[in-house]
This record gives C-alpha cells, structure tokens and sequence, in this order.
C-alpha cells in the first residue's frame, strides 16, 4: 500500500526503532508509549485489521504470537506480565488501519475490562 505509514515502515522508507525482524513480520517501538515496554508488531504484507485474517493466512497470527513471547522473554516482561491487543476498526480504537498487535509492559497495567 502506497500511503500506508506502517507500509512505508516496513520498507524503511519512515525510520523506527526495530527490535525484531523476519520475513513476514517487522516489530518496533510505539512512538508514543503507554508503558515502559510498548511495542507493535505488524505483518509485513498490508493487511487492514483481524478481519483480513482468513483460512489461508491464519497461521501468520500464530507466528505473530511466537515472536510477541520472544520479544517479551527478551525485553524481561514475560514473567511479571504483559498484554497483547489489537484494535479493529474506528469503534474498536483503530488509527492505523495496517494490522497490528500491540505488546505493552513492564509495570501494573490497568485493567479494561
Ligand atoms: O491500535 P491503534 O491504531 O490505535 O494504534 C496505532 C499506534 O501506532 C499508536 O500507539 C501510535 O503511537 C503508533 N504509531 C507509531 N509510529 C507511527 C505512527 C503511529 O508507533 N509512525
């Protein structure tokens, strides 16, 4: 996708702070934390949000969860805790419509619901 600012991430195109990289996914650092470790993990095929996820691409959300425990194994979260999230579309939080899973830790997170 031309416009999209996460496309152009994962191109380099928009300078980020990687922490992970592979063939189908790119993970870096939230501009904008909302906990100590704050970190998005995107495909790097432009999908919009959970609702391109289908039969055939199902297993890039398995993947996606393995290199979220890696990250959180390696950023020292895991034991204490963390939390994964992703936002679907406006009435769900979504401002980037380019999948991505959010990673936020690293101190007492509150609780939504
Ligand atoms: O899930 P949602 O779409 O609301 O979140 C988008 C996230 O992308 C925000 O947390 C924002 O800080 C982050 N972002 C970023 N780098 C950009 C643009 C947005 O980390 N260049």
């Amino acid at each position: 996708m031309e416009d999209c600012i996460f496309c152009k991430i994962v191109r380099k195109e928009i300078p980020s702070q990687v922490v992970y990289e592979d063939d189908r996914v790119l993970a870096f650092k939230d501009i904008n934390p909302l906990a100590p470790v704050h970190i998005l993990i995107i495909p790097k095929e432009h999908l919009t949000n959970v609702l391109d996820i289908h039969e055939d691409n199902v297993d890039l959300i398995g993947h996606i969860h393995l290199v979220a425990n890696k990250i959180a194994r390696d950023t020292g979260i895991a034991e204490k805790g963390f939390r994964i999230v992703t936002n679907c579309n406006k009435e769900g939080g979504q401002i980037i419509f380019h999948l991505h899973y959010h990673l936020i830790g690293g101190e007492e997170l509150r609780n939504f619901a």
